[in-house]
């Protein structure tokens, strides 16, 4: 069998070909880079727009008449366009934010201020990022809300059972994971979102593990709101977007307020700016903003169905591997799974794990992964991760496997 990974009309070797940093050594060993779930690395075109963008166009956006200021305004009202096409959006409905954890806060702060009352009820699950919980947990707090949790089975499923048991009348709004970065489940978002709509609330879909897998449609998903990263999705760092459906934003307040926001200012008064800017106080990230969708246009062009192929054979060939070495757990074997592989070892601390794997040049995370509560439900600390994209191979699977294996052996 041929290692170097040909899988139908993917070649790994073409794609990593594609991301400078991955012929970069770390401690003298070339870089085995599996904390994808975590950041993924960026192609070559994403690395030429930032520098094309600082070396050609850099202005402010939006009031400006000279040219380039005009550049800069339709580059980024043009990434706007085609990141809302992608997701089949409207560029209405597309606004720009820091990231999926900004785009969470802008919801909880907005429609905190009308949507809910006293002893209404938030929906999220055991398997939340702590994006996802500790806003709403802070607005319950404030409002005086019930935040309830949808249970998750021993192999980290979604319980559709709890979460059809506890939603009512009283629910005003789910908030879930559509793919967890701790464990890997993937979630049957769109089943959430139709009981969530017949029992009458929103739901918002935390989608920041879920895009650099495939594609989203966020008309046909159906979610009143969805959001993600760029920096996940192959795009620069402090971007996101948070899509909204058009009428619930027009219903919104602001979430910050100052510059860009407004139609018209007066010491008595102020109105708003129409979609999307209402929600774009203040001069965004320009660059980042145009260069989101260079990375979302590479992703784009793969065959998304050979990415999966190729992704589940990285999962399964490390699966195999890592089921041979005594006292480790997986921890995360959903049914549905994309390709993360969170694990503990008997005996050993996760945190000399990867140490030892660094050594070798092999980036892999450890810890809670920002979901606390995940990991007290499995009575762990943290685990080990190994995250996949689809520029790793099956030879730096082997490799790892091998090396992990020679670790826990040493650190026993
Ligand atoms: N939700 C999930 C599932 C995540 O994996 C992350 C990032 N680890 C976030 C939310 C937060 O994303 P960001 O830090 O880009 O705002």
């Amino acid at each position: 069998m041929n290692n170097s990974t040909t899988i139908s009309r993917f070649d790994v070797a073409d794609i990593r070909a594609q991301f400078p940093i991955l012929n970069r050594l770390v401690k003298g060993k070339p870089l085995v880079y599996f904390d994808n779930a975590a950041t993924t690395q960026k192609p070559q075109v994403v690395i030429d727009a930032i520098k094309h963008y600082y070396s050609h166009t850099n202005a402010n956006v939006h009031r400006g008449i000279h040219t380039l200021s005009e550049e800069g305004t339709l580059a980024m009202e043009g990434s706007r366009e085609y990141i809302a096409q992608y997701l089949g959006a409207k560029r209405s409905e597309v606004i720009f934010t820091r990231g999926t954890t900004e785009g969470i806060n802008l919801v909880v702060h907005s429609l905190g201020l009308f949507h809910f009352k006293k002893g209404d009820e938030i929906l999220i699950s055991a398997m939340e990022h702590h994006a996802n919980i500790v806003p709403w947990q802070i607005l319950c707090n404030r409002l005086g809300l019930v935040l309830k949790v949808i249970d998750i089975n021993e192999k980290g499923d979604l319980c559709l059972d709890s979460f059809r048991s506890q939603l009512s009348h009283k629910t005003k709004l789910v908030s879930l994971v559509h793919t967890s970065n701790a464990l890997g489940t993937i979630n049957p978002v769109k089943t959430v979102v139709d009981d969530a709509h017949k029992a009458g609330a929103l739901v918002l879909i935390d989608g920041a593990q879920a895009m650099a897998h495939g594609k989203v449609n966020v008309r046909e998903l159906d979610a009143d709101f969805f959001v993600f990263s760029s920096h996940k999705l192959f795009g620069p760092t402090g971007v996101g977007i948070l899509f909204g459906k058009e009428q619930l934003l027009e219903q919104m307040p602001p979430y910050q307020s100052g510059g860009e926001m407004i139609a018209e200012v007066s010491f008595e008064k102020t109105t708003y700016n129409e979609l999307p800017y209402k929600f774009e106080a203040g001069t965004p990230h320009i660059e980042g903003n145009i260069v989101f969708a260079e990375a979302v246009k590479w992703f784009a062009a793969l065959d998304h169905q050979a990415v999966h192929a190729h992704e589940m054979a990285l999962l399964r060939r490390a699966t195999e591997h890592v089921l041979h070495i005594d006292g480790l757990r997986i921890i995360g074997e959903a049914a549905e799974k994309t390709s993360v592989l969170s694990f503990v070892v008997e005996g050993v601390h996760h945190q000399d794990l990867a140490l030892f794997l660094d050594t070798h040049g092999i980036a892999v995370r450890t810890g809670h992964h920002c979901t606390q509560p995940l990991m007290k439900r499995f009575g762990i600390e943290g685990t080990t991760r190994a995250s996949f994209s689809v520029y790793n191979s099956l030879d730096e699977v082997d490799f790892f496997a091998e090396k992990l294996q020679k670790t826990v052996a040493i650190l026993r």
